[in-house]
């Protein structure tokens, strides 16, 4: 396993690999991996013949205010994980390489970035984008794995490849969760025990929604029904929205269609969580 940190030379291990006519699977990450991460990555080495794993805390993705300085890092230990999965090369770059003094191109994927978790991190999908954008230019991956947990990003992302003709395959794997359903995340970390208990409520609701909405229960009462779970947690101190949403448009839904998004972001105290899951 090769560990790279400037972009050129990604680029150019890259370029060597596309030439043999390898393929490259790509997992963008930033760090502090955990179960989730290793699905993804374990995925990537399997249907490809290379694997890149980015670590990297993107600071454009941070709103101000936000966690970016006390965001959890642990290259160390994030190295070994993948070593044991054996994986190629580890994309390691620093701030300054990619967002150089006078920095000044955006990526902004419209409409969609404005809903669900961009209403309440504004420039957040923007960062996102950003990043990714960089990164597929660098390693030009046959395939990049995403979770389901961050459902919106990996929409937006499938939405900027199509339009801006990456002809990259993006592939959205299932949420990865702890026993008692709560979804992995590196902000988990940030719970205390009493809050790491209430967090339980979020896969609760989902849950209750997901067996409504199949009871035949109109969404915008299974919306209200998720609402109502959650206020009654009392470590829930925001929630920032729930409810049944249209999957590819991100609206929130107040008819039966076929398929749906269950979707949740709240703070349990300080600690903002999100999850979802998609019915057919
Ligand atoms: P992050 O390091 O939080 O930016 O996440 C990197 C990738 O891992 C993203 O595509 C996430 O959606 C994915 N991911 C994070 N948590 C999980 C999880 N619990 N299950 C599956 N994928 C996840």
């Amino acid at each position: 396993m090769e560990i790279i940190r400037i972009p050129s030379i990604m680029r150019e291990i890259a370029k060597d690999l596309i030439i043999k006519g390898k393929s490259i699977g790509f997992v963008p990450t930033m760090g502090a991996l955990h179960e989730g991460h290793l699905s993804l990555i374990k995925r990537a080495r399997d249907e490809n013949d290379y694997t890149v794993v980015s670590i990297f805390v993107n600071p454009t993705q941070f709103v101000q205010g936000e966690d970016y300085d006390r965001y959890p890092r642990d290259v160390e230990g994030d190295k070994e994980k993948i070593e044991k999965i054996g994986i190629d090369y580890i994309f390691l770059p620093d701030v300054t390489s990619l967002y150089p003094h006078g920095y000044s191109t955006y990526v902004t994927v419209e409409s969609l970035s404005d809903k669900l978790c961009g209403k309440f991190r504004p420039g957040h999908f923007r960062g996102v984008a950003t990043i990714l954008c960089k990164f597929f230019n660098i390693i030009k991956p046959t395939r990049a794995y995403f979770g389901q947990k961050d459902y919106q990003q990996a929409l937006i992302v499938k939405r900027m490849v199509e339009d801006l003709n990456f002809g990259i395959e993006i592939i959205i794997c299932p949420t990865i969760r702890e026993n008692d359903g709560l979804a992995i995340s590196s902000r988990n970390l940030y719970l205390s025990d009493e809050e790491r208990k209430a967090s339980i409520i979020i896969y609760q609701a989902l849950k209750k929604g997901e067996q409504l909405l199949k009871e035949g229960v109109n969404p915008s009462e299974v919306s209200l029904k998720m609402k109502e779970i959650l206020e009654n947690e009392p470590l829930v101190s925001e929630i920032q929205y729930t409810g049944v949403f249209d999957p590819f448009r991100l609206d929130e839904l107040r008819e039966k269609q076929d398929k749906y998004l269950l979707a949740i972001a709240v703070k349990i105290g300080d600690t903002r969580l999100i999850d979802n899951i998609i019915i057919e």
